[in-house]
């Protein structure tokens, strides 16, 4: 299935690039044909340009190399005159790639450019319906009045405490790049742990970055595929790579995956590379800090502690209340 989300896009991708080139070979012809001295010097400096390169090779005279050169900067600077007189940018003749990383091929040292694991992941989310989940959970339609002003055993109210992890989450959302913090959600069902880190996804989505969301299991689930399916196809590894490689990944229900030593280790590998690579991670958990330590191996709880920060949500369900309200 997910490879078959692959090659769909991919093949949209090419098709998409395609068309912008063809439209700019368009654009090119219609612009010449109603400008012919345009085309007349664009033709004349691509001739220039050939006996230019040809002169060079058979290491010619060096004043008539210097004359090529200077012919070719006459016309260069009559198009350019030609064209702001036509009101053009001298950047009309050339085809502008739509991404600056990798022209428009998609790839990039061998491996698929940003731009095209963009495109990937949208279509994922397509698939995943989490689009029309984020359209719903936003830090617009977060709601602070669930939460009970009223002070219980803490010594914030939960009210207070949610304004201080939302105004945490958005300004985490904002200045994302700068962030080096992980975040460690915690507390019990109901209380808008991930609703809260859906909120963050659908902010850094709509700022371009590359998002993974995932439970605990289904992200297991990714790992165990891509280790024991014989599958040399390096395509088929996409969504583990993405695992590595998103700008935020988010591990929904850590805690509630079965747990075998498979499970302990496909864990701390994932976390302790992230941490290596500074990439970041948001965990929303039922575990707090002391059952962490007693649910998972030693060296992952402590890789946990270290470096995430750590945000209890307390208090009544509000599932309850947003279904009296709603
Ligand atoms: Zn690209």
């Amino acid at each position: 299935m997910k490879d078959a989300i692959y090659y769909e896009t991919l093949q949209a991708y090419n098709e998409k690039i395609q068309q912008r080139k063809q439209h700019h070979q368009q654009q090119l012809a219609e612009l010449y044909q109603s400008h012919p001295q345009l085309e007349k010097i664009s033709d004349g400096l691509g001739r220039l340009g050939l006996q230019l390169a040809m002169a060079s090779v058979a290491s010619d005279d060096p004043k008539k190399l210097e004359a090529f050169r200077q012919e070719m900067e006459t016309l260069r600077q009559d198009r350019s005159d030609l064209l702001a007189s036509m009101g053009y940018e001298e950047s009309v003749l050339e085809y502008q790639p739509h991404c600056p990383i990798c022209q428009d091929e998609g790839v990039v040292d061998g491996k698929s450019c940003v731009c095209f694991q963009k495109v990937l992941i949208e279509k994922f989310y397509d698939q995943s319906n989490l689009k029309n989940i984020l359209n719903r959970e936003n830090f617009d339609t977060f709601r602070l009045d669930y939460y009970s002003r009223e002070k219980g055993p803490y010594p914030n109210s939960p009210r207070e405490q949610m304004e201080r992890i939302l105004l945490s989450s958005v300004q985490y959302a904002a200045n994302f790049n700068n962030e080096t913090k992980n975040l460690y959600f915690y507390g019990d069902p109901g209380l808008g742990k991930t609703f809260l880190s859906h909120c963050i996804a659908k902010e850094l989505l709509d700022a371009g970055k590359l998002v993974i969301y995932q439970t605990a299991s289904d992200l297991l689930d990714i790992i165990r595929k891509s280790k024991f399916q014989q599958n040399d196809d390096r395509l088929a590894q996409q969504p583990f790579q993405f695992l590595y490689q998103c700008d935020l990944l988010i591990i929904d229900d850590l805690g509630t995956e079965t747990l075998t030593e498979f499970a302990n280790n496909e864990l701390f590998n994932l976390i302790n590379r992230r941490l290596k690579e500074q990439k970041k991670m948001i965990i929303s958990t039922n575990l707090p800090l002391n059952k962490l330590e007693g649910r998972y191996s030693a060296r992952l709880a402590s890789r946990i502690i270290g470096n995430f920060q750590f945000y209890e949500f307390f208090g009544e369900d509000i599932r309850m209340k947003k279904a009296d309200i709603l």
